[in-house]
């Protein structure tokens, strides 16, 4: 019996021009997620099939799993759209399942089928119960639902259903580019930016020799873990050393943390131009640390005209934990590297900065030269989930 997987799209946007862009998007991305399968991949303005051999099946299944955009997908049985078929192979595919209870649900979209729905449903159930022994209908609680859509020329058997991440494919937003620490936050931040369709890169501020080689290994660990749900990311990596040092020596010991902050988006607003991208997004969570209280956040937001997307500003740190584990960063994120923003954390960082006070101490030093520098000094990283080694660009 040939076989397919059926893929049904997550939320579409009802525009049609922007509804192909939106197939087509999923469509790139998933021939490139199965890139060295033997596969054969059609789409419709409903769905997507894919055309796999059967060892490798079980892969396919999982790797459908972490593309966004795709709503749910099925393992389905095909036949050819006529009653003979349908029921010869319903027959046969179900001897593969145990099953003491089933019920039968069609969903015809070909409209010259001689049948409607819950006519041919209950005409398919008699088939099942005459020859199948020892089973019955249960419409409310079975063991196996089958489930038969009739479309023109072909029609496909299912009885279960994969449910996908949903959102939108990547790639239907614009680029935007992630602050990405080595702590737990900023993951996740990244995963759900992808989920809304954003293409995601990654910045990480080095502090080297405050922060450790291992520290920028675990950066580059967590990229790795993001790219299961894009393709290659880039990132970025800033030198931010000299700019640290001398905050650390010119400015108020409680300024120093929303100083360094303030430092890091005047950067990445010229990252954002330099890689074309649209949004700078970030790991804040309102109320967190003191960098993120509502005054702080508007006193170092203040720098930059850009929108910065924080994707879990409004979650609790035991609901971000869980997203972290289910994306498998959270072990990555808790092993012990320092982070630049943690190696000199003042005693008292001050909760409501004065934002003329920023002003008055970022005058002691020519932070615009320095910025320059670190953005024309950049290293960058194209990172996969691939086996292959990360390539320098
Ligand atoms: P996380 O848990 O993601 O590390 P955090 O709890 O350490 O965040 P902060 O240090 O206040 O919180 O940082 C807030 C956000 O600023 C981070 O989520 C991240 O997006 C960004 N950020 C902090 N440090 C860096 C860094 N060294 N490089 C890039 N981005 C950073
Ligand atoms: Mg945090």
């Amino acid at each position: 019996m040939n076989r397919v997987i059926l893929i049904k799209y997550g939320e579409l946007s009802t525009k049609k021009a922007n509804r192909n862009f939106f197939i087509k998007t999923l469509y790139n991305n998933i021939v490139e997620k199965l890139e060295g399968f033997d596969v054969k991949i059609s789409k419709d303005l409903g769905r997507m099939y894919i055309y796999f051999n059967d060892e490798d099946l079980d892969d396919i299944i999982d790797i459908m799993g972490s593309i966004f955009g795709i709503h749910t997908y099925h393992v389905a049985y095909i036949a050819d759209t006529n009653t003979s078929d349908i029921e010869k192979i319903v027959i046969e595919s179900l001897k593969n399942e145990q099953f003491k209870t089933f019920k039968v649900i069609v969903k015809r979209t070909d409209k010259t089928f001689q049948y409607d729905s819950p006519t041919y449903s209950k005409i398919l159930g008699g088939v099942v119960l005459k020859n199948i022994n020892n089973i019955n209908v249960d419409v409310h609680n079975p063991d196996v639902t089958v489930t038969v859509e009739i479309r023109e020329n072909k029609s496909y058997i299912y009885f279960n259903s994969y449910k996908g991440l949903g959102g939108y494919p990547v790639g239907t937003q614009p680029k935007g580019l992630l602050m990405l620490s080595g702590g737990i936050d900023s993951p996740v931040a990244g995963y759900l930016a992808l989920k809304r369709g954003i293409k995601v890169n990654c910045v990480y501020f080095e502090a080297i020799p405050h922060t450790s080689l291992e520290a920028r290994e675990k950066v580059i660990s967590l990229v790795k873990k993001l790219c299961k749900y894009s393709n290659n990311i880039n990132l970025h990596i800033v030198n931010f050393t000299p700019i640290q040092e001398e905050i650390y020596k010119t400015c108020d010991s409680d300024y120093v943390i929303t100083i360094m902050r303030r430092m890091m988006y005047r950067i990445m607003e010229k990252l954002v131009y330099k890689y074309k991208a649209k949004a700078i997004i970030n790991g804040e969570s309102i109320g967190q640390v003191a960098s993120q209280t509502l005054v702080s956040m508007n006193v170092i937001n203040s720098v930059t005209n850009l929108p910065v997307i924080r994707p879990v500003a409004c979650l609790d740190k035991l609901e971000i934990i869980d997203i972290a584990k289910k994306i498998d960063t959270y072990d990555i994120s808790i092993l012990p590297y320092e982070d630049c923003c943690t190696v000199f954390v003042p005693k008292h960082p001050v909760i409501n900065p004065d934002k003329e006070r920023c002003i008055e101490m970022e005058k002691s030093f020519n932070y615009e030269q320095m910025i320059y520098d670190a953005v024309k000094n950049i290293e960058t990283i194209k990172i996969s989930d691939k086996e292959q080694e990360n390539e320098l660009l």
